[in-house]
């Protein structure tokens, strides 16, 4: 089973990238391209039957298999990224952190009003980062078909600042 696959080679790094956090570290499914192939298939089989027009990832690890997957389905990739990164004119969100804030962003011509767009990263905790991407996605008039993540840290319970958006949420590890 593709979990359990995954639960074997995602490394717990503690302490990183402060003391007291706990890292899943998704470096070592990069090494087996067999693997990310299937991660990238297990999501377009759930994603079956969903009309989407773009994939927006957010940066730096969700661009990995959000770009992979947004090549398999034949859709464009949107880069959501840190502030100060994109060269264009952009539009920001800022988010809470347990200490400060983050601003992420985006193209303001990264898509059509009107798109069905997918929000893609490789790991949900809170949410804060995902909730501020789903603004961005709103603001250019985007419709948000669902969410992907490889893993999810349900300990949080962060399900539930989704479902205002979309409540079609695929993660492949628990
Ligand atoms: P959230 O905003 O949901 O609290 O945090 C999710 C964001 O932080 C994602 O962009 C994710 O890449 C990053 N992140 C937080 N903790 C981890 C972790 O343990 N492993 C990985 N790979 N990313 C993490």
């Amino acid at each position: 089973m593709l979990e359990e696959q995954l639960k074997k080679v995602i490394r717990d790094i503690p302490d990183f990238p402060q003391p007291g956090i706990v890292f899943k570290d998704i470096t070592p499914i990069l090494k087996d391209q067999m693997l990310c192939k299937e991660i990238v298939r297990e999501f377009e089989r759930h994603l079956e039957g969903v009309k989407l027009d773009a994939i927006a990832g957010i940066e730096s690890r969700g661009f990995l298999f959000g770009m992979m997957l947004a090549n398999q389905l034949d859709v464009p990739f949107v880069p959501i990224r840190k502030q100060g990164k994109l060269p264009f004119k952009t539009i920001s969100e800022s988010y809470k952190l347990e200490y400060g804030q983050a601003t992420i962003e985006i193209h303001e011509d990264a898509f059509e009003a009107g798109k069905n767009i997918l929000i893609h990263d490789d790991l949900l905790a809170t949410g804060g980062t995902v909730v501020a991407a789903s603004k961005l996605i709103e603001k250019l008039g985007g419709n948000i078909v669902g969410y992907s993540f490889v893993i999810s840290l349900d300990f949080l319970q962060s399900h539930g600042r989704l479902t205002r958006f979309s409540d079609n949420i695929v993660s492949l590890v628990h």
